[in-house]
């Protein structure tokens, strides 16, 4: 029998030695195997994790700007180094195929060399003689001990959506990775010890929603940084500024990809394929309603079907295209939508409900999965299934494609496909939605622009990463100053005007 690894937290620069009450299973989604027991923590760890990153916080915000740097640097440097070995633990926890587990860390890659740039990201301004002999000056300054609670399906890149950033402007951090796939986070705890990062810093703890609960009510934490499900954002932004916390919870996607019949279809049947299939469709960013602007479904969907049969389903680490579900639930779940669109009345023209795989028969497979003629009403249609399956709503024309998306609940990204610059213009600016792709189906900004969607896909005004990352991880001073000289003083009740 294989071995069973325990995997705890990661808390002041050490694995917990503690006992937990409660743990939850790890399995390889490929194998349907428990891998791992992980710890789940209770209220007092958490409040232990606080006491430990706030005492460590207090130093950081002080270490200066160039220290800070460095320990960056050297932190980018181990993770560019290593970062076969985080792939490794994301495909044995998660399934994702082991190319894309390194595209999620080279991703994530950016936003620290994005924070690298911090000494020119927190300068302030300032203004001499605002008013007489008086000058003004603003300044950026960390919060404190900042949460960030990430979900499954990306279990690197999403926690350095934040990390690198909160940590460059000089505050600690707690994470509270996904339970299903907890082991990278830890990995990346360890790499940040070599790198220089003081203690407690960077702390991890690990658990559901007792953790999770605690650190949405601990005095002691400034901000939360969800991303995960609508339900549970918006849970979380509600309990979470009520508690006085600065949050942004970022939630759930049906990301619409719109062919207009000038769209150069093979570039058009690609891009539908990779971004419903990739990472099996467990992407927030994955295409999962294809809006065909008639007379071009017919072709689309041919060329779509004839690259579906040439995809292989199995084993992340075997070359396989396309990977298992994260969990046996979730497969479930998503072959249970599979046969509501069947029963209410949308064409199955590829059924991924049995496939042929390369890997154990115990994993957690569904392949790849199209639907033709779904109409809005559907629950294919309507909710976020997040697993391989690409719905095709076929619509008459471009007003009636864009009506069609500016209907649904999300808005987190979204792609038209066309040769008519007009067009795409046109549905950049009317398009009710964060992320926008123009010929390009997976539209995730780069490190320097902000990431976040609209409508039920985000819950407060802050996007991650980027200056808007810098601007959530900052709050803002601004100092009047003025130094005595021999023309100071004299009494004046009145309000201060600048002369
Ligand atoms: P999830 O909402 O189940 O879990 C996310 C996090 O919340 C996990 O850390 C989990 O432990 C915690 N959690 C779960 N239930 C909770 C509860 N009742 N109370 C408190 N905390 C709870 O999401 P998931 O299944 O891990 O991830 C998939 C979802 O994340 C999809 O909806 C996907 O669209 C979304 N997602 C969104 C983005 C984005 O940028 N908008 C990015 C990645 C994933």
């Amino acid at each position: 029998m294989s071995e069973i690894r325990a995997i705890s937290h990661h808390i002041g620069g050490e694995y917990w030695s503690g006992q937990s009450d409660r743990t939850g299973d790890v399995y390889n989604p490929a194998t349907g195997k428990i891998t791992g027991k992980v710890d789940f923590a209770s209220v007092s760890v958490i409040d232990h994790a606080v006491d430990v990153a706030t005492r460590a916080q207090q130093e950081w915000r002080n270490a200066s700007i160039a220290k800070r740097v460095q320990v960056l640097f050297a932190f980018r440097e181990i993770v560019n180094a290593r970062k076969e070995e985080i792939a490794k633990l994301i495909t044995a926890e998660h399934g994702k195929v082991l190319s894309d587990a390194l595209g999620e860390v080279t991703r994530g890659l950016e936003v620290v060399e994005f924070a690298c740039g911090i000494p020119h990201l927190l300068k302030g301004s300032y203004s001499e003689s605002a008013s007489t002999s008086i000058d003004v000056y603003s300044m950026r300054q960390p919060l404190g001990v900042c949460a960030i609670i990430s979900p499954f399906n990306f279990p690197a890149m999403v926690p350095m959506w934040f990390f690198p950033i909160a940590i460059a402007a000089g505050n600690a951090v707690i994470i509270k990775p996904s339970e299903k796939d907890p082991s990278p986070v830890n990995l990346i705890a360890e790499f940040w010890k070599e790198a220089g990062l003081p203690d407690g810093v960077f702390n991890v703890v690990h658990g559901d929603k007792v953790a999770v609960d605690r650190l949405l009510e601990h005095p002691g934490i400034a901000s939360i940084s969800f991303v995960g499900s609508t339900p549970i954002a918006r849970y979380i932004y509600e309990v979470g500024t009520k508690n006085g916390k600065r949050v942004q919870a970022l939630g759930g996607a049906k990301n619409h990809m719109l062919v207009l019949p000038d769209a150069d279809l093979d570039l058009a049947a690609d891009a539908a394929v990779n971004a419903g299939f990739g990472s099996a469709g467990e992407r927030c960013m994955a295409i999962s309603a294809l809006v065909a602007v008639e007379p071009v479904a017919d072709a689309l969907i041919e060329k779509i079907s004839n690259r579906m049969s040439s995809l292989k389903t199995g084993d992340g680490t075997q070359g396989s295209d396309m990977g298992p579900l994260v969990t046996a639930v979730h497969r479930d779940k998503v072959a249970s939508y599979v046969d509501a669109g069947v029963r209410e009345g949308a064409t199955l023209v590829v059924d991924g409900r049995n496939p042929d795989v390369n890997g154990a028969a115990e994993g957690f497979w569904l392949g790849p999965t199209l639907f033709d003629h779904v109409t809005p009403d559907m629950s294919i249609y309507t909710d976020e299934i997040f697993g391989p399956v690409l719905s095709v709503i076929r619509v008459q024309s471009y007003d009636d494609g864009l009506a069609l998306i500016n209907r649904h609940q999300y808005g987190n990204g979204t792609a038209i496909f066309t040769n008519d610059g007009g067009a795409a213009r046109r549905f950049q600016n009317e398009v009710q939605v964060g992320m926008i792709g123009i010929n390009v189906p997976i539209p995730v900004p780069t490190a320097y622009y902000s990431f976040g969607g609209w409508k039920n896909s985000l819950f407060g005004d802050t996007h991650a990463h980027g200056t808007e990352g810098v601007h959530f991880f900052t709050r803002g001073k601004v100092v009047t100053s003025r130094w005595l000289d021999p023309s100071h003083g004299g009494i004046n009740l009145g309000f201060p005007q600048n002369r």
